[in-house]
Formats: structure tokens, C-alpha cells, sequence
């Protein structure tokens, strides 16, 4: 057998960072933040949601943070089913009950099976691999609803809105320039172009 050692760099195109880190003065149009989170995925809104807890927490100045997300609404690019370990749920909603959380029911067992093209043998479920008591949910529900409670501690949630670069002045990042929703890989409007940036 042709043991070829594969480098995944050498299959991928090389980044245009001159066309992903842009230097240039903040447009006039441009929708002012204090914060600003690219890409309304869980790890953002749990961001953003913190961010909010802590300055309400500490009675802080009253600052605006948004989340800029390129699908139309809140979830659509966001597909996997998942299983997910309660801990950051916990934590940024000490207050809600596992059961309120958006999960779709609780993981009883894990059972590991080795397929082989006739037979599959059971085995012991490797530690990594055990899911008991955490949860089965939708990521694209979950997503809904850490932006509901997002915008309830006034996070403003920017749907519909593709980063396209970032805007950096000298050596401090101002801000990202958006660009129109759908176009494709060559910049071109695809089956899902809408018309121009909002
Ligand atoms: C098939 C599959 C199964 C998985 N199963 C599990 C599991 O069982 N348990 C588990 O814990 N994790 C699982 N994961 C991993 C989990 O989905 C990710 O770790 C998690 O979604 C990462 O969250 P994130 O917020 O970093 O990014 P993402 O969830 O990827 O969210 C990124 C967001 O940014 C948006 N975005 C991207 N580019 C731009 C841009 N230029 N401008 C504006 N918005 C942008 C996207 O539309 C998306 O909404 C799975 C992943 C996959 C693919």
C-alpha cells in the first residue's frame, strides 16, 4: 500500500488575506458598535449573552453589542443535530432548570459498535465517547434560543449580513465591511443573492 503522507494545506487554496484584512476609514454609513461578534453561532451568542450578564452584573455604562450573522434569520446555516454536555448552559442561566433548556431529551446509554462489511461487535464505549446524561438537541434551535435571550439583555442581532473582510486601521481592527447575501465562491451572485448589502 502507497503510505503518501497527505498535508491538508497542500489541497487548499491559500487565503487572500489582502482581500480578508483591508485597512481603509470607517464608511459614513457604517452601523456603530462598542462590540462586535461575527457569526451567530453558539459560541458568539454565549459571548455576547456574558458580555451583557457581566456589564448589567456590574451596574456598567450601558454599551452597544451586536452579532453580524450572513444567513437571513438566526439558525438557517447552522445544521447539525447535536449532543451537548450542559455545562455552559448552566452556567450563563444559573437560574433555568435543565428541563427549560432547548434540548430534546436526555442520553440514557451509549452503545459503540465495531462494523465490519458482515458483523458488528459491540465494545466498550471509549470514555470520550460517553454521552450519558447530557443531551440531545438541535443546534439550529439551541442557536434560536440564545438569540432570543441575547436580544432580551439588548444584544442586538444582525441578520442577513456577510463579513467580508476586516477593516483594520494601522494596527487596530475598526470594524467589518459586510457584502450582499448569496453571492459564490468567485463573488458572483448565487441562487441565493438577494440584491445589494441592506
Ligand atoms: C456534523 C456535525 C456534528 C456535530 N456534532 C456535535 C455534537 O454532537 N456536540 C457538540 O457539542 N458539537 C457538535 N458539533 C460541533 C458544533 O456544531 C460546533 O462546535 C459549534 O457549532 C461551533 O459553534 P460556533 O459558534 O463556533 O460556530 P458555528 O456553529 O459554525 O456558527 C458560525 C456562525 O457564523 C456564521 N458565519 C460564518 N461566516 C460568516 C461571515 N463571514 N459573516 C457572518 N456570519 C458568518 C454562520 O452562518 C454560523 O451561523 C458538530 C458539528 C458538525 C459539523
Amino acid at each position: 500500500m502507497d503510505l503518501k503522507r497527505i498535508i491538508p494545506k497542500s489541497y487548499q487554496d491559500e487565503l487572500p488575506i489582502e482581500s480578508l484584512i483591508v485597512s481603509g476609514k470607517i464608511s459614513k454609513d457604517a452601523v456603530s458598535m462598542d462590540v462586535l461578534f461575527v457569526g451567530a453561532g453558539p459560541a458568539s451568542l454565549a459571548g455576547a449573552i456574558r458580555l451583557a450578564q457581566l456589564i448589567k452584573g456590574n451596574g456598567g455604562p450601558k454599551i452597544q453589542i451586536g452579532v453580524l450573522e450572513k444567513s437571513q434569520n438566526l439558525g438557517d446555516h447552522c445544521l447539525s443535530g447535536a449532543i451537548i454536555n450542559p455545562v455552559c448552559f448552566q452556567y450563563l442561566f444559573p437560574e433555568i432548570e435543565n428541563r427549560d433548556f432547548p434540548f430534546r431529551g436526555q442520553v440514557v446509554g451509549d452503545n459503540v459498535y465495531l462494523l465490519t462489511p458482515q458483523h458488528s461487535v459491540r465494545i466498550p464505549t471509549p470514555p470520550m465517547m460517553s454521552n450519558r446524561n447530557f443531551f440531545v438537541a438541535s443546534i439550529c434551535e439551541v442557536v434560536r434560543w440564545l438569540g432570543k435571550k441575547a436580544e432580551n439583555l439588548g444584544v442586538e442581532l444582525l441578520t442577513g449580513f456577510p463579513a467580508k473582510s476586516l477593516l483594520v486601521e494601522g494596527n487596530r481592527v475598526v470594524g467589518v465591511q459586510t457584502t450582499p447575501s448569496g453571492l459564490n465562491r468567485t463573488g458572483k451572485p448565487g441562487p441565493q443573492y438577494i440584491g445589494a448589502v441592506r
